[in-house]
Order: structure tokens, then sequence, then C-alpha cells
């Protein structure tokens, strides 16, 4: 791409996290380009290209099943995320949102982020001192850090996520107003919040990230209730939990192993539910309609900050429904459970709170066999259904109900199961 642009007489330079990922010998995941040539003059040199955004024109690249970001020069300090319309009408601002190449280095974020590849002559073009940053492993905002932050508070999470991916310190004049300035994030839009916190968790770095969100003082900010949840959690019995499961989420991205939103946000909002179902519990709520309503209840107040999408919140809350189920034995009920499609993340979950408590121990051996065995083997483990014994006196539910269910699930047998 970049010589195809140049051979049309346009400068073009790889730029941001690729040049930078390179630099310390990562592999980037993503690449982007900048250049001078405007957005229609990129789509006339590419067949495989799409325009995309209204106010600031970029170009996507499609090969395959990559996409490379080609954007031209620009002269602002808006990140183009959408977050802020305060310009938003106004030919003047159009007219003069293309800059040149150093305009365009320093309404980037960090240094670090700021530096070009030239195929001229191979070389790294810097105007922001970010060479001497990404040898120093050091991530230090342009310009005045408080105002950068001001301008857009999603900066500061990138701070923390960069430093985390990168085991880049941040530097000192960067770091300090975070902690200050960590409110301001609660007014970052939440569906740009949503993707931050999958690249936080989901790139193989969770463990790191979530203390660097720990002394930031932004973990409060993004995940409200459950950091006030682990933070009453006097034995760290919660605290223990979630690292563990951000070093197997970590442990799953390093073997190329798929990993789930959902299961990455029961765990982080786990606190929160515990914390809320104990109290619905003292309120003497009935136990499954105080799991229920803790799980609603976490669900909407983390949409103030963060838009969860119900593709992963609805899975996220029958990981945690389910886990009140792993204590049964009645036959009917374990093949059930097997069968249910959230088992195995259920399982998995299991698992986790069985490292920060012993209590589950004998649950996680009961369903580790299950797993593994035939039906009659599971039958033979369970002994032979006693008539009446199918439902324990923890969720006896009315006798009318009782008989619906029993048919309904006989239904499902006879119709060729
Ligand atoms: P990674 O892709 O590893 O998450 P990145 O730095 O490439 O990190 P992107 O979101 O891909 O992050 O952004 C590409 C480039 O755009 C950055 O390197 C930076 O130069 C610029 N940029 C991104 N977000 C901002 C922002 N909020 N403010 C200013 N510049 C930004
Ligand atoms: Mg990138």
């Amino acid at each position: 791409m970049l010589y195809r642009l140049r051979d049309a007489g346009f400068s073009a330079y790889l730029v941001g996290g690729a040049v930078r990922d390179l630099l310390v010998g990562q592999h980037p995941k993503d690449f982007d380009v900048a250049t001078d040539a405007t957005p229609e003059q990129i789509k006339q040199q590419f067949r495989n290209c799409r325009l995309i955004g209204r106010r600031f024109r970029l170009a996507h690249v499609v090969f395959g099943r990559e996409i490379i970001e080609v954007a031209t020069f620009r002269a602002n300090s808006d990140d183009g995320s959408g977050d802020r319309e305060t310009h938003e009408d106004g030919r003047l601002l159009r007219d003069n949102v293309y800059g040149s190449i150093e305009d365009d280095a320093i309404r980037r974020d960090f240094t670090a982020n700021a530096l070009y590849y030239a195929i001229e002559d191979f070389s790294v073009r810097d105007y922001c001192g970010g060479f001497e940053d990404v040898m120093a492993r050091r991530l230090r905002l342009i310009g005045d850090p408080e105002q950068r932050y001001r301008e857009d508070p999603v900066r500061m999470l990138r701070a923390v996520r960069l430093a985390a991916k990168l085991g880049f310190t941040i530097d000192g004049p960067t770091a300090d107003p975070i902690p200050v300035l960590a409110p301001l994030l609660a007014e970052a839009a939440p569906a740009r919040l949503f993707e931050e916190i999958l690249k936080l968790f989901l790139s193989g770095n969770a463990v790191a990230s979530f203390q660097g969100l720990e002394h930031s003082g932004l973990l409060p900010v993004l995940l409200p209730e459950s950091a006030a949840a682990l933070q009453s959690n006097r034995s760290g019995a919660l605290r223990a939990m979630l690292l563990e499961g951000l070093a197997g989420t970590d442990a799953r991205v390093a073997n190329d192993e798929p990993v789930s939103p959902a299961f990455l946000f029961a765990l982080l909002l786990w606190p929160a539910y515990c914390k809320a179902l104990i109290g619905l519990q003292a309120q003497g709520v009935h136990p499954e309609e105080a799991a229920r309503r803790a799980a609603d209840r976490v669900t909407v107040h983390q949409l103030n900050t963060i838009a969860l999408p119900r593709r992963f919140s609805l899975p996220m809350q029958e990981i945690w429904l389910l886990q009140s189920r792993f204590s049964q034995r009645q036959r009917k009920r374990v093949t059930r459970l097997l069968a249910h499609p959230r088992f195995r993340a259920a399982f998995d979950f299991l698992v986790l709170r069985q490292s920060a408590s012993p209590d589950h121990a004998a649950d996680v051996e009961f369903w580790t066999q299950a797993q593994t065995q035939t039906n009659e083997e599971l039958a033979a483990t369970l002994g032979v259904e006693v008539p009446g014994d199918s439902y324990t006196d923890e969720d006896a539910v009315p006798s009318k109900r009782r008989r619906r269910r029993r048919r309904r699930s006989g239904a499902a047998g006879a119709s060729g199961e």
C-alpha cells in the first residue's frame, strides 16, 4: 500500500501502534497508514477500499480478514472517536482538518504512537521524541497531560493498557494526573469503554491491566460495584479469584485458544454480583429470586458506564445463575445441567471459585467426573431415580408447575431425542 501510494505521487507512512510494536519486537495486530492523499484519492488507488466516518473520513482497505486504516494527515487534536461533537457543524473546521505530517504527529496521544516509518529511506520519522521514549520503554503523552486527558479521558485507559501490553512505565507527569482525573472517564461513551475493556482484558495482558487499573484509581470508575465489593471483601478471596481467572484468560490468549467476553464479564462483575446477592438474601428474599434480581441489578447498574451488549450480558448472567445448580445430584437435574449450552462455561467458573475457596471441592470433583461418564456410569453413581425425589426442597415449586415441567421433559424424550 505504501508503495502504491508513493507511485501515485503521494507520501505515505506506516504509523502508530504498528511502528511502536515492531520497534519493541512485538507483532502488530493491526496496521495504520498516514498519507497526504485525501480519502477520495486513496479510494482511487484501491479497489478494495471503503470510506468510513462522518466528520473525519477514513479509508479502510480490506485484504482478506485484514483491514488497513488509511488516514489523511490531520491537524486537530480530536481522536475521531465521535465522543465530542461540539464542533460538529462548520465548514471551516472541515476545511482546516487536514494538516502536515508534523500536525498529524502532535494530535496523537503518546510519543511512542507518533512514529512514522518511511519507505523512501526505511527510516523512522520522529517529531515528538517518541523514538527515545520507546527505547527507554516509557509512555509519555504529547503536550500537557492534564489537557490531553480532559480532551479525551479514554487516554487514561490507553495509558494503563499500553503500559501493561508493552511492559512500559508511564512517565511521571503522564501518570500523576490519572488518579485525580479518573472520574472524567465515567463521561466517556459507554460503547467506547466496552471496546477498551475488551482490549484491556482479552489481549493477553489481563493481569497486568487489572493491576494497572487498581494502581491508577481507574478501577472504581470503570467497575464501581465490583471495586466496592473487592474493597469490602476483607479475606481477599474475591480478588484472588479474579486474578486467577484473568491469569487463565492470559494463558488462553497465549495458547491461541478462544476467550469469551461473557465469561470475562462474569468474572469482572462477580464481586458485585456476590455483594448484591448477599444483600438481597439478608432481606429475606428467596435464594432463587435473589439470584435473578442480583444478576439483573448488577447488569443494569454497570450499563451506566459500559455498554455491555445483551449477547454477552445474558450468557454472563447464565454463568452466575447456574452456579447454584452444581450442588444438586438428582439424576434428571444432573443430565439436564450437563446438556445445558452454558454448562462448560459455568463449570469453568466453578473451578475458578474453588481456587479461591475450598468449599466447592466436592462439586468440582463430582462434575469433573460426570462429564466423562457414560449415561450408565452416571446412573450407577447417582443411583436409581426414586419417583418424587426429583426436586429438592431448596427449589420446591408449586405442584402444578412441577407436573407441567415433568410432562414437558417427557414429551421431549418421546419426540425422538
Ligand atoms: P493497539 O492497536 O496495540 O491497541 P494502537 O496505539 O495502535 O494500539 P489504535 O487504537 O489502533 O491504538 O490507534 C492507532 C493510533 O491512533 C495510535 O497509535 C495513536 O497514534 C492514535 N490514537 C488512537 N487513539 C487516540 C486517542 N484517544 N488520542 C490521540 N491519538 C490516538
Ligand atoms: Mg493499532
